[in-house]
């Protein structure tokens, strides 16, 4: 738990957050920046309750870390705006609940995306690219127009799941969600990437990370779904856990130890965080060396990658060194969050949108040849901008491709 009192008394009051954070620049309302939402934190503090009014307020901020980028006094606002929300808790919604319970556990993991497989088609109309579908109508929490990715007939987890490490290092494959169930390329091409280094990585049972459930304060979910992982990674012979979406990977190596400091999974899990590697990062590290890319490439760096995952960015860097372009984007917007935000895109879309398309109009201005990140979530919320805008450019995972370029 954070110690509240000595983080809010930290925040000088400076406003620099202003001139950085995505949302309070889209509304200039002062609630909408670190600043504001610190000081109605402390109030209710006083009072001595955080309401559900304070919740729904707490979920306008896209724990992007942007504003620790320049806060001089190092508050560190998403970690005390996610306690915030754990504490006002008793006001989350029963679809949150729901959603956090369901992510949780593989199996029902696995139910929840044979349903939505099943209803899919009736629900929307495919986009022009067939990367994914608009909602025809609203659903709770989505809007009519909404972009949700094309759910695949056979997802790489249904197919992997069981197989066991080859090539002499015991590698096992956490996918998370958005790359386990959905996005089965991400799988598919780091098995072309290690095969072309003689290995195979395991891929045990799986579920969720936790973050979703984290990031809302769904504390309890967020613990059952980690335990989950310890029982599924917590195996000594493993050697590394590799993760290619960046938000995943910051839960694991970050948040996880966090989460589960007061339970007797503790040690467990600082033993087990310190096996997790994001995919690019262990690439670096264990010399692979991709063909030559003669494309012009703009990289979205999600905020998980630049504020929490050990290495930072090692995707930017291996691209270079295929001799690839990397697209220079305005400072102003180099930086900054897709607007997806967890659960920021789900409760506050048109901001999200709006937030999502200063970057995308100022990568399209570029014209690159292929948008690239490292995180599944980030990835969503980029196919749907670019659809948006009727951008043809490919928008892919890092991981595509460079096994792209391996396959010739
Ligand atoms: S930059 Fe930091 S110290 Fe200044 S107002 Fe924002 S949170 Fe407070
Ligand atoms: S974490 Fe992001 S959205 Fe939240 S206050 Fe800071 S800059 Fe703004």
């Amino acid at each position: 738990m954070i110690d509240w009192a000595a983080e809010l008394a930290r925040c000088t009051r400076c406003g620099a957050c202003r001139e950085v954070c995505p949302v309070f620049v889209l509304t200039l309302r002062e609630p909408d920046v670190a600043r504001g939402r610190l000081a109605r934190i402390e109030a209710a503090d006083a009072g001595g309750r955080l309401t559900h009014a304070d919740r729904r307020a707490l979920t306008r901020c896209l724990q992007c870390g942007r504003c620790c980028d320049v806060c001089k006094a190092d508050v560190r606002v998403p970690q005390i705006v996610r306690d915030a929300k754990y504490r006002s808790g008793a006001g989350m919604g029963a679809a949150q609940q729901s959603i956090t319970y369901l992510l949780a556990d593989p199996q029902r993991l696995r139910k929840l995306t044979n349903r939505a497989r099943q209803f899919a088609v009736a629900l929307g109309r495919a986009t022009a690219d067939g990367s994914g579908m608009r909602l025809r109508f609203a659903l709770p929490y989505l809007e009519a127009g909404r972009y949700l990715p094309k759910l695949p007939k056979q997802s790489y987890l249904s197919r992997t799941t069981g197989r066991a490490a080859g090539g002499g290092k015991h590698l096992a494959l956490f996918l998370g969600c958005g790359a386990g169930r959905i996005f089965t390329g991400v799988g598919e091409a780091l098995d072309t990437i290690l095969a072309s280094m003689n290995l195979t990585a395991a891929v045990p049972e799986q579920a969720c990370c936790g973050l979703p459930a984290w990031g809302m304060g769904a504390d309890d979910a967020a613990r059952e779904a980690l335990a989950n992982f310890l029982t599924a990674f917590g195996e000594e012979s493993i050697e590394t856990i590799l993760s290619p979406c960046a938000s995943c990977t910051a839960m694991l190596q970050r948040e996880m130890t966090e989460a589960l400091s007061d339970t007797p999974l503790a040690d467990a899990a600082r033993m087990v965080a310190g096996k997790v590697s994001d995919v690019f990062v262990w690439l670096r590290e264990n010399n692979f060396h991709p063909p030559h890319l003669s494309l012009r490439v703009a990289v979205h760096v999600p905020c998980h990658t630049r504020r929490g995952v050990r290495g930072g960015d090692a995707l930017t860097p291996l691209l270079r060194a295929t001799g690839a372009q990397i697209v220079e984007l305005p400072a102003e917007t180099a930086s900054n969050c897709c607007g997806m935000g967890g659960s920021f895109g789900v409760f506050h879309p048109q901001e999200s949108r709006e937030i999502g398309r200063k970057k995308m109009a100022a990568m399209l201005a570029a014209r690159p040849d292929a948008i690239v990140t490292s995180c599944t979530g980030c990835l969503v919320q980029l196919r749907d901008l670019a659809d948006h805008f009727g951008a043809t450019v490919p928008v892919r995972h890092g991981l595509e491709l460079l096994s792209e370029l391996l396959s010739g």
